[in-house]
């Protein structure tokens, strides 16, 4: 695609109120949820304990904390509030209470280092933050802290509902910010993003959206439309994945199923116990779900769907887990910290047998392709900005559209290995390694070379038994790759680092590298 284009969604334009209405995010999920009759399912679950909170309870802690947060600790519209939890029940409680009256939520990662939340804390200057208690000390000193569940918390979280009438009645406009999230950093440094309650509303608009597209596509086909999902969240609250996806949870009236921390045998588990349905997972998970047994044991009768998105997933993978879980379909999705959630993604069972591409634009969106080796050249600062003077998100992939409007994802831009001159993107590479049954899990990386300047390098994690040798894993992937794609090195380690959103952090990788030497 060497010239530059322009691509419009093609999917039906949502019902989305008028921009003009001062609404917050929280409002809109109310107006949404209650345009039907409430819920019997609770609104969440814990995975661990099984506690569970009705809708009616939900609704009426939200209220009651939102009138803490109004009238014992004065926040106010705009102020902003970090959370920094693990996903427990407080945490989806206390977001809906702080957008409800035009505090923004800041979630951060409970397990960051001091330093790390110092940078945060630099960027977007909370008022106040309300942090678990394992974490708090973690936080700078001067930042008024509340931790969850001590008896300050107590008191504002039973606060008397009917006084936040005021907050009920702020004028938050929808163009103001709702929440600032954390990019994940793993090509930079972590920069704070301002997410509008405009951006939450469109995207729970696009849910309900593909909700009724699917119900209309049943209906077509004689069929019931889906039940309202039961979806297991081992994906983290504070990335916008988790946070997009409790969002949607709440405006459907389904229930979300939190887990603290991701571990593949308790999310198994939380499955088959809480009869879930809806899956939304990082890479990692579908390809566990593909090489481990135990997955085959448990009883996953109940998962209807599983939604991966935050990392490139390879086809070889994807098809794999179509023929293992033939019932079970697999909704590809793309989006950015910086773009609130997915903009792109499959719809319904036809679209997502484009096993390898990451679906169609949402309504309402555009998308412009640009060379890169053409389009800001000559222009640092241009490229240094991310949103450009026509207002286009420059997201930083190496991207394509095929003539059906499905969008392919090749890899960011900014890991691409440069060999001889030549562009080898590793999440190629390391989807034909993750094919092949002797390998569990697999990160390339570029490796310094005085010659080549970067050979693909391979870090392999065995399945169990399996005794492949760096020969073997180098002519598998030779065997499919062109000449300058090559695998030239490898290296066995027992365990790929990850972020919580399943991407790898190939910098550490790179360290390893570097340190291992000429053991490879
Ligand atoms: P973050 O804001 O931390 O979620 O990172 C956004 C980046 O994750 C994107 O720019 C992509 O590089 C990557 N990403 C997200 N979803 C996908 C996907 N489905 N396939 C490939 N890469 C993805």
């Amino acid at each position: 695609c060497a010239a530059t284009r322009i691509f419009h969604s093609t999917r039906a334009p949502g019902d989305l109120p008028p921009e003009s209405l001062p609404m917050t995010a929280a409002a809109y999920a109310f107006s949404l949820l209650s345009s039907s009759t409430l819920p019997g399912s609770p609104a969440l679950v814990d995975a661990a304990t099984g506690i569970a909170i009705s809708y009616p309870s939900f609704l009426a802690a939200v209220r009651s904390l939102a009138g803490g947060l109004w009238c014992s600790l004065g926040l106010r519209p705009g102020d902003v509030a970090l959370v920094v939890a693990p996903s427990r029940l407080e945490v989806p409680v206390l977001d809906f209470a702080l957008m409800s009256i035009g505090a923004v939520v800041s979630p951060a990662n409970p397990v960051s280092t001091p330093e790390e939340y110092a940078h945060q804390v630099a960027l977007s200057r909370p008022v106040v933050a309300f942090a678990a208690p394992e974490v708090a000390a973690k936080l700078p000193g001067h930042v008024r802290c509340v931790v969850i569940g001590s008896d300050e918390y107590g008191r504002l979280a039973a606060s008397d509902g009917r006084r936040a009438a005021a907050p009920a009645a702020v004028a938050v406009k929808q163009s103001d910010t709702a929440a600032v999230l954390y990019s994940s950093g793993t090509t930079g440094r972590v920069k704070a993003v301002a997410i509008t309650h405009r951006n939450l509303i469109a995207l729970m608009s696009l849910h309900a959206d593909n909700r009724e597209k699917v119900a209309r596509e049943a209906a077509e086909a004689g069929e019931e439309p889906p039940p309202p999902a039961v979806t297991l969240l081992p994906i983290p609250l504070f990335h916008v994945f988790g946070f997009m996806m409790v969002l949607r949870s709440v405006s459907m009236g389904e229930t979300s199923v939190l887990m603290e921390r991701f571990d593949f045998i308790a999310a198994l588990r939380a499955i088959e116990r809480y009869r879930v349905t809806l899956l939304p997972a990082a890479p990692p998970v579908l390809v566990a779900m593909v090489k481990y047994e135990e997955a085959r044991r448990r009883d996953l009768s109940s998962l209807l769907v599983i939604g991966i998105g935050g990392a490139p997933l390879g086809r070889e993978v994807a098809e794999q887990f179509a023929s293992v879980f033939p019932n079970v379909e697999l909704v590809q999705g793309y989006g950015l910290t910086e773009s609130s959630g997915a903009v792109a993604a499959t719809v319904g069972p036809e679209e997502s047998k484009a096993y390898g591409s990451v679906g169609k634009l949402g309504s309402h969106l555009q998308a412009k392709i640009v060379d890169p080796s053409t389009g800001y050249v000559g222009d640092d600062e241009a490229t240094a900005a991310t949103v450009d003077s026509e207002g286009w998100l420059k997201t930083g992939d190496l991207c394509y559209f095929n003539e059906d409007g499905f969008l392919y994802i090749v890899d960011r831009l900014k890991e691409l290995i440069k060999y001889k001159g030549y562009q080898v993107p590793p999440a190629e590479l390391e989807h034909i390694l993750q094919s092949h049954p002797g390998i569990a899990d697999a990160a390339v990386i570029p490796y310094p070379d005085e010659e080549a300047g970067e050979l693909p390098m391979a870090f392999i994690v065995r399945q169990p038994g399996s005794n492949i040798t760096k020969e073997q894993v180098m002519d598998y992937v030779a065997k499919q790759v062109a000449p300058y794609k090559k695998v030239r090195r490898v290296a066995f380690v027992t365990a790929i680092p990850k972020s919580p959103a399943g991407k790898i952090l190939r910098r550490e990788l790179v360290q390893q590298a570097l340190s291992m030497g000429c053991r490879v």
